[in-house]
């Protein structure tokens, strides 16, 4: 797999906005959580799977673990070597864990654990990095011996002039309508039983 950080970029944003966000609705709609990840092929970058947080019926759904849940479930490959894993939020550490067994060796995200503190009110992430493991913001190894992590706004960055006006618009756009999806969530939270709420 070599793709331009502009071609891969451009994919994911796609999925984001075309493939996980309709899900995240619903989610949301029913008390969930706005996180969501989905599974492409390195191949092609065509999408496998796309899914979202499941807290309200367990909560170690996640939209990564819940997704990992109905990948395995389906029928069809399953060489996580051959796929890239994308996460709309930078994963918590049960997910890199899991994502880590499942074998990936990479993930993608779109927003950082700092992010989802501060723009989404879900200090969640980095109080268990903290409190488990002894680590600040920044402090895990985004590329170790089992994969590499990127952050989507790296490869918008370091895409070409001509291509990352387009990308940056899309960024906004997708990133208007988790604000949107965040407020929803908080504002019905106090309501449900997810534990780390
Ligand atoms: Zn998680």
């Amino acid at each position: 797999m070599d793709y331009a950080p502009e071609v891969i970029a451009a994919r994911l944003l796609d999925v984001m906005e075309k493939d996980v966000l309709p899900l995240t609705h619903q989610g949301v709609n029913s008390g969930a959580k706005v996180f969501g990840a989905a599974i492409l092929k390195k191949s092609d970058l065509s999408l496998v799977i796309a899914g979202t947080n499941n807290e309200i019926e367990n909560p170690l759904w996640h939209g990564e673990v819940h997704t990992l849940k109905q990948f395995y479930e389906r029928p069809g490959e399953k060489n996580t070597k051959d796929l890239i894993f994308f996460s709309t939020h930078e994963p918590c550490t049960m997910c890199m864990s899991a994502i880590t067994w499942a074998g990936f060796d990479n993930y993608y995200y779109f927003y950082s654990h700092e992010d989802s503190r501060d723009a989404f009110a879900i200090p969640h992430d980095l109080k268990i990095m903290k409190e488990l493991y002894g680590l600040d913001a920044g402090g895990y190894h985004r590329q170790n011996a089992f994969w590499k992590s990127f952050y989507l706004g790296d490869l918008v960055a370091a895409s070409p002039e001509a291509r990352r006006a387009a990308l940056q618009d899309q960024t906004a756009r997708i990133k208007t309508e988790y604000d949107r999806l965040s407020n929803v969530y908080q504002s019905s939270k106090s309501a449900n039983a997810i534990p780390l709420n």
